[in-house]
């Protein structure tokens, strides 16, 4: 896919820069600014259709176990096996999104997993081979390798072309939203987390990665309905990395922000840091301007890709969103919602261990033609994963459907 941008005036741009400089002494961090060379509006090359599809998914994670398997005989490391059998399915979306929740801070300063993150540069190759197209980088784990880990990472998502949100290399770059382009629809992306693991991080970590702080939020959402009807975004996604980890029920205090943000102009909200597949609700919200909208919550997408046992840490879903503009009056309307469970499946790719995320309705039917394609606990698991998810994605008026994939090929 094929990416084109666009600059806000300048004029506005310092602006906003300034109300971000007063937010941050607001909170009482330092407040610093530098060049960026991030752009914060991007043009996804688009057809003339008037339906787009964005799958999201939980949390890219990766653990000690699995850069192991992936390390060559030559030194280098190779992810690709992981994503070969999901990378057709997340190809059919316009646009797919995760939850980057590790920093590449390069060789020279160890590869690690837990508790500390430091991924090799190619796990953000595979992830744009596999067909990801945004990555979200606000979570507890984006400072795990300080202010150089923050910034090498948006180097490399830069290297790849792949737009991201959630941290930034300087408050110029911390004051442009994200905004996507898909085929006339325009979408903007903001992402938060609750927090850091490092309890005493110093305070200018608020400049890099974005906190949930509901006066930065409403000032980021000021922001993009403040812009001129060519660049406003028709629907806004807030990424949350919110909630209780291992938890298969939202908290009070994640439905208590859900409403929040709706009444504030938020329509979609894509929750991660679980680990687990939490609920999802989609439902009429009156908005503090009182105008009436349809929101959706995806509490929590579960581990897309991780080292982390057993079930239900093994599974993930990936969430389908359609978006529909009306050709007469331009309105764009959240269209259908579908969902496919997915499955972290151990196993061994050409006699070496590797990670193979598996889509589990897919799996199941390939069981049913060859009964040798996976283990019978495998088998079983997958069974339990399907049940499990359908259950937490059964609205009561049954919006989420098993998401039924394209037969013929998609023209992305
Ligand atoms: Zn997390």
């Amino acid at each position: 896919m094929r990416i084109s941008v666009a600059r806000f005036s300048l004029i506005s741009h310092f602006f906003r820069v300034s109300l971000y400089a007063a937010w941050m002494l607001a909170v009482g961090a330092a407040a610093y600014a530098q060049e960026s060379s991030t752009q914060a509006t991007q043009s996804l090359q688009s057809t003339h259709a008037t339906r787009i599809t964005i799958a999201a998914v939980g949390d890219l994670m990766c653990h000690e176990s699995e850069f192991l398997v992936a390390r060559q005989k030559d030194g280098g490391y190779n992810f690709e096996s992981f994503f070969a059998a999901i990378a057709p399915l997340l190809s059919q979306a316009d646009v797919a999104i995760g939850n980057l929740e590790t920093v590449m801070a390069g060789a020279k300063a160890r590869f690690t997993g837990y508790p500390a993150f430091n991924t090799p540069d190619e796990y953000a190759t595979a992830l744009k081979n596999a067909g990801f197209d945004v990555l979200t980088t606000a979570n507890n784990h984006s400072f795990d390798r300080g202010f150089a880990g923050v910034v090498r990472t948006l180097d490399i998502l830069d290297t790849l072309a792949m737009p991201h949100t959630g941290t930034s290399r300087s408050l110029i770059e911390r004051s442009k939203p994200l905004m996507l382009d898909i085929k006339g629809i325009k979408l903007g992306i903001l992402a938060y987390a609750y927090g850091l693991n490092q309890k005493h991080a110093p305070a200018k970590y608020r400049t890099v990665v974005n906190v949930i702080d509901t006066s930065a939020i409403l000032l980021d959402i000021a922001e993009m309905e403040a812009l001129p009807p060519t660049q406003k975004p028709d629907k806004i996604i807030v990424c949350l990395h919110w909630g209780d980890e291992y938890q298969l029920e939202p908290n009070s205090t994640q439905k208590k922000l859900a409403i929040w943000l709706f009444e504030r102009g938020v329509d979609i909200i894509l929750g991660s840091h679980p680990h687990v597949v939490q609920t999802v609700e989609r439902k009429y919200v009156t908005r503090k301007s009182g105008d009436s909208a349809d929101c959706v919550v995806i509490y929590s997408m579960g581990n897309f890709i991780s080292g982390q046992r057993p079930i239900p840490r093994e599974t993930g879903v990936i969430v389908w969103l359609d978006f529909e503009k009306n050709a007469t009056t331009n309105a764009v309307s959240i269209g259908a919602t579908a969902f496919t469970p997915t499955y972290i499946h151990k196993t061994r790719v050409d006699g070496k261990s590797s990670f193979v995320v598996l889509p589990v309705p897919d799996a199941l039917k390939e069981c049913e033609a060859n009964p040798d394609y996976l283990p019978q606990p495998v088998k079983e698991r997958l069974g339990d994963a399907l049940k499990e998810i359908t259950r937490q994605f059964a609205t009561p008026n049954k919006t989420f459907k098993l998401y039924q994939p394209v037969q013929s090929e998609h023209p992305r």
